[in-house]
């Protein structure tokens, strides 16, 4: 058995990176487990992807963390966007809200659980290496400009997945002359007034920004290769088109042989993991997006008190980040046992193994859970004994699958009501 971390003589002392979603509940957990915690967050707010700013990187070293655009409405309900124990304010009515009702509903969980004087804001890990006993962490202090080491027993990574574009290499790309960008620095559509844009995927990111972009643009093109075509008809101005196979000088050549030309290419192929302040003894490697080696999908095997919070995708974000910090507590405060280093990694090789043998994985989607991830939770629950999330979150969850792709359109104006653990309204109509 690998020795679990048990209760000493002082608090154990907890270290969390990053103030969003993740980071906020990874603190007020490990507060309420009796844990000495402090979460370090670099922006100047909490709140991480729910902070729209138009400030752009000044160099290219530079980086801004939030995707957050001008006029983004949820695509999940805020019904299945609380955490299991401080939901939204049923005062607001509608179900798909805006960022800004988002981060006040983070705010407002900060201030509710007494967060506030355990963040220290402006404060960037820098480097984590772990020694002997402990984690070193440095710590930059941007109001000084001081860096210092601080000592801690755990650390919870929570930086976010949602800064550093995955671009596709696609050939003549740098033959093109017109103006190409990531998703990830689209902030308002009246960049694009008059213009023809080519959107590169058709994820939720790239079908939202496609619908606020056609308002301003004067042709959208939406190159995707999904397998069944969405509704893009009540756009008006855009047209579907196949893969790249090439671009050209002011345009690309599609994969059914078709071109066209065009103003602005926008990738909207989604992001990578990184963990730029985690140094190489930590002992976790990221090969194709695949985070490793990781029990659970959280805990990092080679150092196990480190553990990763929301990296699986196709989830529900919130009560997933909290079922994994409260899955990881029972661990942290020596009340569950680890299995032994093998068992972990035969543990992870299976469940690799099941993913590729179905065919539809590889290591860019060993994260993804989508239908994997009720048994995901399931796992967790019994394994730790803790609360599983309830039911009726699971099928209001079911109830949204892929609305926002294929009935984009209507689906922001259902409006879901809980009424108890098993059943919501939709519109006013109960649905179990
Ligand atoms: P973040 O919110 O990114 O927070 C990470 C924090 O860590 C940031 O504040 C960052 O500044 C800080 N940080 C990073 N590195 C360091 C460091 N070295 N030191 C100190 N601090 C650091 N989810 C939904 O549930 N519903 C939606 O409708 C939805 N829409 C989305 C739309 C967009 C455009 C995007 C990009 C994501 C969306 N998501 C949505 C997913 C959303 O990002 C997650 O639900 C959740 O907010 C992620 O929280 P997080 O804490 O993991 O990361």
């Amino acid at each position: 058995m690998i020795k679990n971390p048990n209760p000493v003589d002082r608090k154990r002392r907890v270290c969390v990176i990053g103030a969003g979603t993740a980071g906020l509940c990874a603190l007020k957990n490990s507060l309420e487990a009796g844990l000495e915690a402090v979460a370090y967050e670099r922006g100047r707010e909490i709140g991480g992807t729910w902070i729209f700013s138009e400030e752009m990187p000044k160099n290219d070293y530079d980086e801004v963390h939030s995707s957050m655009y001008e006029g983004l409405r949820t695509n999940l309900p805020k019904e299945v966007m609380g955490y299991p124990d401080y939901a939204y304010d049923n005062d607001i009515e509608d179900s798909f809200i805006t960022s800004h009702q988002v981060l006040n509903f983070l705010r407002s969980y900060a201030e509710h659980f007494k967060l506030g004087p355990h963040i220290k804001l402006q404060h960037e890990v820098i480097r984590v290496r772990p020694r002997l006993d402990d984690w070193e962490v440095y710590i930059w202090d941007h109001n000084t400009n001081t860096c210092d080491p601080v000592y801690y027993d755990f650390v919870y990574v929570c930086n976010g997945h949602y800064t550093e574009p995955d671009m596709p290499d696609v050939e003549g790309m740098d033959l093109y002359e017109g103006k190409l960008m990531h998703s990830h620095l689209y902030r308002t559509a009246d960049k694009f007034k008059d213009d023809k844009v080519l959107i590169i995927g058709a994820g939720p990111s790239g079908m939202d920004i496609t619908n606020h972009v056609r308002v301003e643009a004067k042709h959208v093109y939406l190159s995707h290769h999904l397998a069944t075509t969405p509704n893009t008809a009540f756009m008006g101005n855009v047209t579907q088109k196949t893969d790249v196979e090439r671009f050209t000088k002011n345009g690309a050549l599609f994969k059914d042989g078709s071109s066209e030309s065009f103003d602005h290419v926008m990738f909207c192929t989604g992001y990578k993991y990184t963990f730029p302040c985690l140094s190489t003894d930590v002992g976790i490697q990221v090969i194709d997006n695949f985070v490793q080696p990781l029990w659970k999908h959280c805990i990092n095997i080679n150092n196990p008190t480190m553990a990763f919070i929301g990296l699986p995708f196709n989830v529900i974000p919130t009560h997933i980040f909290d079922m994994q910090v409260r899955f990881t507590l029972k661990f942290f405060t020596g009340q569950r046992e680890l299995p032994p280093r093998e068992q972990m990694i035969a543990e992870l090789e299976k469940e690799i193994g099941q993913r590729w043998d179905c065919g539809v994985y590889n290591r860019k989607k060993a994260h993804q859970m989508g239908e994997r991830q009720f048994d995901y939770y399931n796992e967790l629950a019994r394994m730790a004994g803790i609360d599983n999330i309830k039911p009726v979150i699971l099928k209001l969850m079911k109830d949204c699958g892929k609305k926002y792709i294929f009935e984009l359109d209507t689906y922001r104006t259902n409006r879901y009501t809980i009424v108890d653990d098993e059943n919501f309204l939709k519109n006013g109509k109960i649905t179990n």
